[in-house]
């Protein structure tokens, strides 16, 4: 059974298209796509280990969590800004992975949920651990142009990662 989420933001959880930015160019505000604040309490409420492994700046994400008051909700925030790479650089799946409580510490239990086949599922393929396509956004890429980029699941709404948890 998984027990850990690693999960992205942008098109994942909110709407890029909603983003508003400072001027500094971090984001202040945005809108949750479809229910998924309610579903990541839902998650939490069931026991899983939540990560955030997202690409951009530590405020941003700061920013957008506070918002639903999820941010001390985290087991870990694992952004690009602070760790020095991008996904699919395996440098952000392993400081996730060493964020998880040791008894929960094994690639068997971790899903990656992400829109960005060249990024969150690529990433995922390579560290070993089971990847989940959150395709509901019009934006990036939508063919599998490398054999990694190839997720082991696909849902279209945060409401079906509920339901595909109950199966994995
Ligand atoms: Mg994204």
């Amino acid at each position: 059974m998984k027990k850990v989420i690693f999960i992205d933001c942008g098109d994942t959880l909110v709407d890029e298209a909603t983003q508003v930015f400072d001027k500094n160019e971090n984001v202040t505000d945005v809108k949750f796509y479809e229910n998924s604040d309610k579903v990541l309490f839902k998650l939490k409420e069931l026991g899983y280990i939540i990560i955030l492994v997202a690409d951009g700046k530590d405020e941003s994400f700061r920013n957008i969590f506070k918002k639903i008051n999820f941010l001390d909700k985290f087991d870990g925030f694992v952004v690009s800004e602070n760790v020095g790479e991008l996904k699919p650089h395996p440098a952000m799946f392993e400081t996730a992975y060493n964020l998880i409580p040791d008894k929960y510490r094994n690639k068997d239990n971790i899903i990656m949920v992400g829109n960005n086949l060249r990024r969150d599922i690529k990433g995922a393929n390579n560290f070993g651990i089971t990847s989940v396509w959150m395709n509901w956004s019009p934006r990036y890429f939508h063919e599998f142009e490398e054999p990694d980029w190839k997720p082991d699941y696909e849902i279209k709404s945060p409401a079906e990662l509920l339901e595909l948890l109950k199966k994995l």
